[in-house]
């Protein structure tokens, strides 16, 4: 059994081990910082920028831009009156930082320059470059940056929907209410006993660690309580594995080993009977069916997977809803209509320039963009100075030139002082920034702890969203 020997767990006294692993997050965080920034230099391109969605990728695009362009001409859209730093619900879920202190008011965000018009986009149109919002109006555009994130679909699963989230001890960290819900019932349930049941969902959704994370720290907590042996610990994942990045994956297998939270693959979550705390799953499984062949004229085998209906009882639930583009973007034109990334009709963008593949005004990032890559705001980072140098070369008339090659960061907080820093790029091969490759990062660290814990926030308000890094 593996506790923290960090003093913020217990106390909030630093030693001087504490400090020394400080300055490496520090060095880690400058690091990760310089790896993402371009010398920027003014730009005499004009013409209208059109920037839909406020958040991690859209404000630091608009800032970086700002910097780029000596005569500036952005709109921003975004309806939201609270920009959130979206990696700290699972902290908020774990007891680690108030709600409060993971949201700053959007009007501090938008950087000065920036038209913001306060409203949501309900269509677009790439062939007449407008967007059409629902209270204020049009917009024309020349160039048009999509940066809406994600939508929730809750409806994908029976029984619960946001604003019955806790109803029946089912909780949900994606959600800013439902983090705060589950921090009260995870320290009910860690009191109680019982058995908790976390599983994923089936399509993209953004930072695949976060039902990993509260899991594990849920377990960790219950060995803090001294009730460890009272809770029973089960994960459930819609993939085939736990986690695809090879150079992380056995050791966080045998963390769950190691933590007896038993791991079961090939599960979707359908619905949940939250009278009956009762959780709905399909099992997916591979069987073959015969088929006509037009080509051939007759019959073939063909191995599909079907969905076998399974109940798990629970006490307390962790789930997580599936995902998509914003039903606006898939009506727009602008989605893929082949290949994996149709169904959750994400935009289809070539992966390395993040310009779009039919409309090339159009750029997109973040968790909208229909790249194969894992969907958190550490990918967005290096994906900004990309698209806006890429952006400024459309508006001077240059092809562009810069790739991004697919880095996303994963960190997944393992227990309550230790974080598996998972950096890697679109082969799934490790990418470790300095000065973590000093350490052996298919292995959880303290470093990496302090690094989320201290720095990372910061660094997402002061220095991404401002375009500094
Ligand atoms: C629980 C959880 C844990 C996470 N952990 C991590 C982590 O540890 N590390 C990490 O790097 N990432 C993590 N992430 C992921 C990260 O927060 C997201 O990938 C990132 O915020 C996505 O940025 P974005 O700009 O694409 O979308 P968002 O930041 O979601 O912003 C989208 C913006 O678009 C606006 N918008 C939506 N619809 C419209 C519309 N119709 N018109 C106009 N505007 C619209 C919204 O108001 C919002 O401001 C986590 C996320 C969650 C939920």
């Amino acid at each position: 059994m593996k506790f923290s020997d960090l003093t913020f767990v217990d106390g909030g006294q630093m030693d001087r081990r504490s400090f020394l692993k400080i300055n490496a997050a520090v060095m880690g965080a400058t690091a990760l910082g310089l790896s993402g920034c371009s010398k920027l230099s003014a730009s005499s391109a004009r013409g209208r920028i059109v920037i839909v969605g406020g958040g991690a990728a859209g404000i630091s695009m608009a800032s970086r831009l700002l910097r780029k362009l000596d005569q500036p001409d952005i709109t921003l859209i975004d309806p939201s009156d609270r920009q959130y730093y979206q990696p700290g619900f699972t902290f908020v879920a774990a007891g680690i930082w108030k709600g409060e202190e993971i949201w700053r008011p959007q009007s501090k965000c938008i950087p000065e320059g920036v038209k913001w018009v306060k409203d949501s986009v309900v269509a677009l149109d790439p062939v007449k470059q407008t967007v059409r919002t629902y209270t204020k109006g049009s917009f024309g555009y020349d160039f048009l940056v999509l940066t809406p994130g994600l939508q929730l679909d809750w409806d994908g699963v029976d029984g619960i929907s946001q604003a019955t989230l806790g109803e029946g001890n089912a909780h949900c960290i994606y959600d800013f209410e439902g983090a705060q819900k589950t921090w009260i019932a995870v320290q009910q349930f860690v009191r109680q006993g019982g058995r908790g049941v976390f599983a994923d969902t089936y399509t993209k959704h953004k930072c695949g660690g976060a039902p990993k994370k509260i899991c594990l720290l849920t377990e960790h907590l219950s060995r803090k309580e001294g009730t460890r042996e009272r809770l029973q610990f089960d994960y459930f994942t819609a993939e085939g594995a736990l986690y695809d990045v090879p150079y992380y994956t056995p050791r966080l297998e045998e963390i769950y080993d190691e933590r007896h939270v038993s791991i079961t693959t090939k599960r979707r979550v359908k619905g949940i009977d939250t009278q009956a705390h009762k959780v709905y799953m399909e099992n997916r499984v591979k069987t073959k069916e015969m088929v006509f062949d037009e080509k051939l004229q007759k019959e073939v085998e063909v191995e599909k997977e079907i969905g076998v209906p399974v109940v798990e009882d629970y006490d307390f639930l962790h789930f997580v809803p599936p995902m998509s583009a914003p039903d606006f973007v898939k009506r727009s034109g602008l989605a893929w209509t082949e290949g994996k990334l149709a169904s959750g009709g994400w935009v289809m963008v070539d992966k390395e320039t993040l310009i779009h593949k039919t409309f090339p005004n159009v750029i997109s990032l973040g968790d909208v963009a229909g790249i194969p890559t894992s969907k958190t705001s550490s990918a967005i980072r290096l994906q900004v100075p990309v698209a806006v140098d890429n952006l400024v070369s459309l508006m001077e008339g240059h092809a562009p030139e810069r790739k991004y090659d697919g880095y996303a960061c994963c960190p997944i907080v393992t227990d309550y002082g230790h974080v598996l820093l998972c950096e890697f790029d679109y082969d799934k091969k490790e990418k470790i920034s300095f000065p973590f490759s000093m350490q052996d990062m298919s292995k959880e660290q303290a470093s990496a702890w302090w690094l989320k814990m201290y720095f990372l926030k910061p660094m997402y308000f002061n220095a991404m969203l401002t375009g500094l890094m």
